[in-house]
């Protein structure tokens, strides 16, 4: 039998993972093409799983997913074994009848050449690293936020809670200096906390903007003035996500935005704007305002139940 015909029908080709144990997956949908990866073998466990792209949501079967380079690849080991065989079974052909008789002219031919060769790849490098709380799909992406390929679930919530983890683990760093640095840490965990819900907020009312009155309006609500906040998510969703916190648990909170925006646009010197927006007794105008460690932290616990509501409840909104 000629190597050719000793080729299968069918060939299959396994995609190797990177060094970091992942495969390179891209997005079918022409206006998106979004490039992410994931850990075989993490995540859910079943036949015939959709896989959903983590940047427009879009879910199809796993095969639609292969990137274009391994689609590439793939072909190309298929040409390097079919032409590989091919010159194998025309350098069995190959004849060489030196010159004889009268004429002398010898007649010969030779196989020369190469099989195609194989187009090798290299996955690229993405930014955030997740691991889905819901499935334990290990995954990565671009940017931060994203749907999770195998379960299909927004990330929004659970980049949030990790912030707020930090953030609690740089508190404990900062009370263990001396004054100055234990300041320095506690505004940028106050900064890092309002930053955090921010980015979360903004991203959470953008994925659910279709259940909402306006859904424009809806996927561009700031939340660096959380109380203005609050009136916009109620108008668009007509959800209340402070609902669960009473008047000076809120009123702390409020304070604290207050604050932070103090620290960002007034060296943390207090003005009558924020004597108004917060009736703080406590402030003096022309004096920097207070923050400690405490503060934040029970700004985070709040933040937290502000957060899961928040979520919870646009996810559930019919
Ligand atoms: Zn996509
Ligand atoms: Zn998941």
């Amino acid at each position: 039998m000629s190597h050719l015909g000793r080729l299968p029908s069918q060939f299959s080709i396994s995609i190797p993972p990177d060094k970091d144990g992942l495969i390179g997956r891209e997005c079918p949908v022409k206006e998106c093409e979004g490039y992410f990866k994931i850990q075989p073998g993490t995540g859910l466990k079943g036949e015939k799983l959709p896989c959903h792209c983590p940047y427009c949501g879009h879910a199809a079967g796993q095969q639609e997913f292969f990137t274009k380079a391994q689609i590439e690849y793939a072909k190309s080991i298929v040409v390097n074994r079919v032409t590989g065989a091919l010159l194998e079974d025309m350098k069995a052909l190959e004849f060489n009848h030196r010159p004889s008789g009268g004429f002398g002219i010898g007649i010969s031919m030779k196989v020369e050449g190469r099989p195609h060769p194989i187009r090798y790849y290299r996955e690229k490098s993405l930014e955030t690293e997740v691991v889905c709380d819901g499935c334990t799909l290990r995954y990565m992406i671009y940017g931060v936020f994203g749907f999770c390929p195998d379960c299909g679930a927004h990330n929004s919530l659970q980049i949030l809670k990790t912030n707020f983890d930090l953030v609690e683990k740089t508190l404990a760093v900062a009370e263990t200096l001396e004054l100055i640095m234990a300041q320095h840490w506690i505004y940028n965990g106050l900064e890092d906390c309002a930053s955090a819900f921010d980015g979360f907020g903004r991203e959470t009312c953008r994925v659910f903007s279709s259940k909402a009155a306006d859904s424009a309006k809806a996927g561009s609500i700031s939340f660096q003035n959380i109380a203005r906040s609050r009136d916009r998510v109620r108008a668009e969703f007509g959800v209340d996500f402070a609902a669960s916190l009473n008047e000076s648990e809120w009123t702390r909170v409020c304070r604290c935005f207050q604050k932070r925006h103090l620290l960002a646009h007034k060296m943390g010197v207090v003005d009558e704007e924020y004597i108004h927006a917060t009736g703080d007794r406590t402030a003096i105008i022309g004096r920097k305002c207070q923050v400690d460690a405490n503060e934040v932290r029970a700004l985070v616990t709040s933040l937290r139940i502000l957060g899961e509501k928040l979520f919870e409840a646009l996810k559930n909104k019919a």
